[in-house]
C-alpha cells in the first residue's frame, strides 16, 4: 500500500520487496490467485473455514537484539497457526501486513518475511497476500491466517463436561527464556488427536494455565481441580525472585501448548496410546463445580485465580 523510498521515488522497495516475498512463496495447489492481484482468491473451503489473526509489536511480543528479525516474523505466523491448531483446523493460507522500521532497510525486511516463509513451508500455508508499509515506529506485523476444519467440524472452548480428563501438551512456563519465539504450533497434533478422540474442548495457552484454562470453564460452564502434582514444568522455568517453578508453569505467558478436554474412556486411550508426537500429560478433572482449583502436593486443595493465585505453594 505505502512503503515511501528515500531517494526521490527512483527505487521502489516496496515493489522489490513484494517481488522478492512472491518469488518465494511456495505454491500449494490451494490458492487460485495468491500474491500479485488486489485480493488473494482461495477456492472452495469445504469444511467450515476458519479465520485467526493476531498482531505482534516489536517492544511487546519481541525485542531486538534478544529475537532475530527471522524469529519476529516467524512468531508472528506461528501464534496465528497454534490459533488454528486450538480449532482442530488445518491452515491454508496467511495474509501478512507488515510496517517495518524505516531505518532498518531491506534486508532486515526480508528476513523478517523469510521467517514467515520457512514455517510457513513447514506447514504447507501459502502466504497469499498482505500489505507493506514503513513508518518511524518499530516493528509491526499482523498476520492472519484461513484454514479449514478437520472431519468437518472445528473443536471450541465450550464443549468440556464434568468427569472429563484435562490434559497438556509439551511443559509449561519460562517460555521468555527462548521457546516464545521459536516454538512448534501444535497444528498436527491438535489434527490427529481429533482424528483419534472425542475433543470435547481445546484452547491454546497463551496467557498461562491458569489465566487460560478459566476461558475454558467459563465458556463450559463447568469447574476443574488441576493436580500441582501432574503439571509437566520446563526445564527453562527455573524459579526466580518472584515466582516457583510451579507458579511460572501455571501462570508465565507464551506457552503456545495445548489445553484440551476429552471424556474418561478417551482419556485412557490417550494414555496407553498417544497419537502425538508431543508429550501429553493428564493434569485434572473438569467438575461441576464452578470455578478452578489447585490441589497441592500436601493435599491442600486452593483455588486458582486466573491472574496470581496463592503463594507459597512447593512445586
Ligand atoms: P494494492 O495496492 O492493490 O493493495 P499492493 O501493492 O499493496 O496491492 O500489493 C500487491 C500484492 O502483493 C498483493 O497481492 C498483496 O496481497 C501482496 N503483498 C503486499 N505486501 C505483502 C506482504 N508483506 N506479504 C505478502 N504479500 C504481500
Ligand atoms: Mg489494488
Amino acid at each position: 500500500m505505502s512503503f515511501p523510498s528515500n531517494n526521490g521515488g527512483v527505487s521502489r522497495p516496496e515493489f522489490d520487496l513484494i517481488d522478492w516475498i512472491r518469488s518465494r512463496s511456495q505454491r500449494t495447489g490451494r490458492v487460485p490467485i495468491g500474491i500479485g492481484d488486489d485480493a488473494a482468491s482461495l477456492g472452495v473451503i469445504n469444511d467450515e473455514t476458519l479465520v485467526a489473526t493476531d498482531m505482534l509489536m516489536e517492544g511487546v511480543h519481541f525485542k531486538f537484539p534478544d529475537a532475530t528479525p527471522f524469529q519476529a516474523g516467524r512468531k508472528s505466523l506461528a501464534v496465528n497457526l497454534s490459533d488454528i491448531a486450538a480449532m482442530a483446523g488445518k491452515p491454508i493460507a496467511a495474509f501478512v501486513a507488515i510496517c517495518l522500521p524505516k531505518s532498518r532497510g531491506q534486508q532486515f525486511a526480508r528476513e523478517v518475511m523469510g521467517g514467515i516463509q520457512t514455517l510457513a513451508n513447514e506447514f504447507d500455508v501459502e502466504v497469499a497476500g498482505g500489505d507493506t508499509n514503513s513508518w518511524d515506529g518499530p516493528l509491526v506485523v499482523s498476520v492472519t491466517v484461513v484454514g479449514q476444519a478437520t472431519r468437518g467440524r472445528c473443536i471450541t472452548r465450550s464443549g468440556a463436561k464434568p468427569g472429563d480428563a484435562l490434559f497438556v501438551t509439551g511443559q509449561l512456563g519460562g517460555s521468555i527464556h527462548g521457546k516464545h519465539v521459536d516454538f512448534t504450533p501444535r497444528v498436527q497434533d491438535a489434527i490427529r488427536l481429533h482424528e483419534s478422540v472425542e475433543l470435547n474442548a481445546i484452547i491454546d495457552l497463551s496467557d498461562g494455565l491458569s489465566s487460560d484454562i478459566h476461558h475454558v470453564l467459563n465458556q463450559s460452564q463447568v469447574g476443574a481441580i488441576i493436580v500441582a502434582s501432574e503439571i509437566p514444568i520446563a526445564e527453562a522455568a527455573v524459579a526466580n525472585e518472584a515466582k516457583t517453578p510451579l507458579e511460572r508453569a501455571l501462570t508465565d505467558g507464551e506457552d503456545f501448548e495445548l489445553l484440551f478436554a476429552v471424556g474418561p474412556n478417551d482419556s485412557e486411550t490417550l494414555q496407553h496410546n498417544s497419537p502425538c508426537d508431543v508429550q501429553l500429560r493428564r493434569i485434572g478433572i473438569v467438575t461441576e463445580e464452578l470455578g478452578a482449583r489447585l490441589e497441592c502436593s500436601d493435599g491442600r486443595v486452593v483455588e486458582l485465580p486466573p491472574q496470581g493465585w496463592c503463594h507459597q505453594l512447593e512445586s
